[in-house]
């Protein structure tokens, strides 16, 4: 049996937020074309922007970008490419904070678009919490089923890295 848990993982709260069929394509681990131009362009600018940052933190299936120390405190940074992707990555990180906080570490996050010299601060209200929990459940319910959701065009197709897949 798939271990569900382990699947969930904050890129797969991403991806639902974009679009449950990557969800289920990388619960299956049928990864996107590694060449594609937005991943390449996504990690050169992760590696160009924070080099001198600290390393990956990891818990779980979980890869949070670093943590970074803002007015003495630890926060867990999230770095993303455009801001148009805010609410995705504010979910996303908001599930790395409840993460931390079941594991009895409680802290904040920040949100950096490092190309739009642009930070957000994220804490994890009860209303964040609520949107984070049932995001995890229907997470779980794409990967427990045996097919991809249908194939529909969302305003993410034209720069996925699963086109190719879905619309060859
Ligand atoms: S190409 Fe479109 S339908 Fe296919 S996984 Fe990407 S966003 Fe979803």
């Amino acid at each position: 049996m798939r271990d569900r848990d382990m699947s969930l993982s904050g890129t797969m709260i991403w991806y639902y937020t974009i679009c449950p069929r990557q969800v289920w394509l990388m619960s299956r681990q049928l990864n996107p074309d590694e060449d594609d131009p937005n991943l390449e362009y996504g990690r050169f600018l992760h590696e160009r922007s924070y080099r001198k940052e600290k390393k990956e933190l990891r818990i779980g299936s979980n890869a949070m970008d670093f943590v970074d120390m803002v007015d003495g405190t630890p926060v867990v940074i999230e770095v993303k490419k455009s801001s148009r992707t805010a609410g995705s990555a504010r979910l996303q990180l908001a599930h790395y904070l409840l993460t931390l906080e079941e594991a009895g570490i409680k802290v904040k996050g920040q949100l950096r678009f490092p190309e739009e010299r642009r930070r957000e601060d994220v804490v994890l209200d009860d209303g964040l919490r609520s949107q984070v929990i049932a995001a995890r459940e229907a997470v779980r319910r794409i990967i427990d089923q045996d097919r991809p959701p249908q194939v529909e065009r969302t305003r993410w197709c034209s720069s996925c890295a699963y086109a190719g897949f879905c619309w060859a």
